[in-house]
């Protein structure tokens, strides 16, 4: 059965760009719910961790590096069938490809810098949500 908790960062790129409350009104309109919320900024050890899983692909440095820009939104959310909706919210990787009136379409600058991430299944979500936050930090 699908869980109903994800795990999202709203990216360098979409906190430089001023976007915070537009996607976090957008989360919401969806039928999103705060779980947990924190302004934050990466460690360069931290966002290798996170993205460790893409660290054979070309664009790991570069992904690090940008990830470790700027401050960073994290949040758990919930909501039924979670990851899956969270993910047809947010759209495609790159925002050429997303479709229209998604998140990524309408604030990503490109492919690297896509504005949100989201996590891609049950067990990622419940690890990344458990990397940024403890048990005392979702509130219930
Ligand atoms: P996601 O699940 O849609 O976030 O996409 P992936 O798991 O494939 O990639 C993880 C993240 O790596 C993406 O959200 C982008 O920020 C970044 N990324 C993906 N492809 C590229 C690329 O070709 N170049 C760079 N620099 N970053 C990329």
């Amino acid at each position: 059965m699908a869980g109903n908790r994800t795990f999202t960062m709203i990216k360098p790129d979409a906190v430089e760009s001023g976007n915070i409350g537009n996607i976090i009104q957008m989360i919401t309109d969806a039928g999103f719910e705060l779980k947990a919320m924190k302004y934050t900024r990466l460690t360069e050890d931290q966002a290798k961790e996170f993205y460790a899983v893409h660290k054979e692909r070309p664009f790991y440095q570069e992904l690090v590096d940008y990830m470790i820009s700027g401050p960073i939104v994290a949040a758990v959310l919930e909501k039924e069938n979670a990851v899956a909706d969270f993910r047809t919210l947010i759209g495609a990787t790159d925002p050429a490809e997303a479709e229209e009136g998604t998140v990524r379409k309408k604030y990503a600058e490109s492919k690297a810098k896509n504005a949100v991430h989201g996590s891609d299944s049950d067990e990622n979500a419940k690890i990344e949500s458990d990397f940024h936050f403890g048990a005392d930090e979702i509130v219930d």
